[in-house]
């Protein structure tokens, strides 16, 4: 094996050990044309909402090795999120994805980690950039391409025998590897759990998400008020929605996520109805000190407060 030629299986073994569930790896080259047309057309027809950043650079989103030049390997990995303990269904909801701290810094650190080993295997220097929701990337492809599981209906990649509360993150390098991984097939058959589930009907059962109806945007990354009719359909959500992974049967294989700090914190789990209506921006601060949770902003929250307040009288 050459020095800029990285064995696949040593790669795949630290990454398990940093705490990744699952790791893959892809030849970089541009997406597929089926793919990029699809993507395209999902822009044109406004369904990113406000989103807009998600029609920028789109010629890198489609072609990686125009993000980073030279970009040989894409690895995939996966980090669980799905939590050992969970809300107690009578409180406000919030999305498992958020309970602990905030996602971006525990997998880029884990994600830098397992790049610097791979580093260390060679006595050549290698070039790489680590990406965890943080660049135009199609996360979820670019793990389909790598082996690590197939994107369901839901538009969530699912892992077999482990669902899909999994973060994503990758590396490009400007290296190979011993051994390139190759695609799943789609595993979703006849079920359609997931689109019946959808509250607001934001799932058109081909992979598309409509974000203009999609809970999760209109709680965490819409900064206006929610249009009433998908405000009633929130019921008790007042972060985000699970409702298309919870109703998925792959989900049932779904382990607890032991990575300490994706832990939720106590006052955040004993939170009431009543305290959460009195919220107070410093509470919010110290209870959501580095938590994803603070994207809404808390006038974001408080207004999802507010409308799940509101649901609840009309019951
Ligand atoms: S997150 Fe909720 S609203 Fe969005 S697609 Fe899934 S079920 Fe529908
Ligand atoms: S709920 Fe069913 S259709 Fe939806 S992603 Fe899961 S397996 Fe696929």
């Amino acid at each position: 094996m050459s020095s800029r030629c990285f064995d696949t299986q040593n790669i795949k073994a630290e990454a398990l050990r940093l705490g990744f569930s699952a790791c893959g790896i892809a030849r970089a080259e541009a997406v597929h044309p089926d793919v990029a047309s699809s993507f395209s057309q999902w822009i044109a027809d406004g369904k990113q909402a406000n989103m807009h950043y998600m029609a920028n650079h789109l010629d890198k989103r489609l072609n990686p090795c125009l993000l980073m030049e030279g970009t040989k390997s894409i690895i995939s990995v996966a980090l669980n999120y799905y939590p050992a303990q969970q809300l107690n269904e009578n409180q406000y909801q919030f999305a498992w994805y958020a309970y602990g701290k905030d996602y971006h810094e525990v997998m880029k650190a884990k994600l830098n980690a397992l790049a610097e080993f791979i580093r260390q295997q060679s006595n050549i220097d290698i070039s790489y950039r680590v990406f965890c929701d943080t660049a135009p990337v199609l996360e979820r492809y670019w793990a389909y391409k790598a082996g690590l599981g197939w994107i369901g209906k839901n538009t969530q990649l699912i892992i077999p025998q482990a669902g899909s509360c999994f973060f994503l993150g990758e590396i490009f390098m400007d290296a190979a590897v011993s051994e390139y991984d190759t695609p799943m097939e789609n595993r979703c058959g006849n079920c359609s759990n997931c689109v019946d589930s959808c509250p607001t009907h934001a799932l058109d059962g081909h992979l598309r998400l409509d974000a203009n109806r999609c809970l999760s945007y209109l709680t965490i990354e819409n900064r206006e008020r929610i249009p009433s009719t998908e405000g009633r359909k929130m019921g008790n959500k007042v972060y985000g929605c699970d409702e298309c992974q919870r109703s998925c049967p792959w989900n049932r294989f779904a382990s607890p996520c032991m990575e300490v700090e994706l832990q939720p914190n106590a006052p955040f789990l004993t939170m009431k109805k009543e305290d959460w209506h009195q919220l107070t921006e410093e509470q919010y601060r110290t209870i959501f000190k580095g938590s994803a949770v603070k994207r809404a902003k808390y006038s974001g929250l408080m207004r999802n407060i507010k409308q799940a307040e509101e649901n609840e009288k009309d019951l």
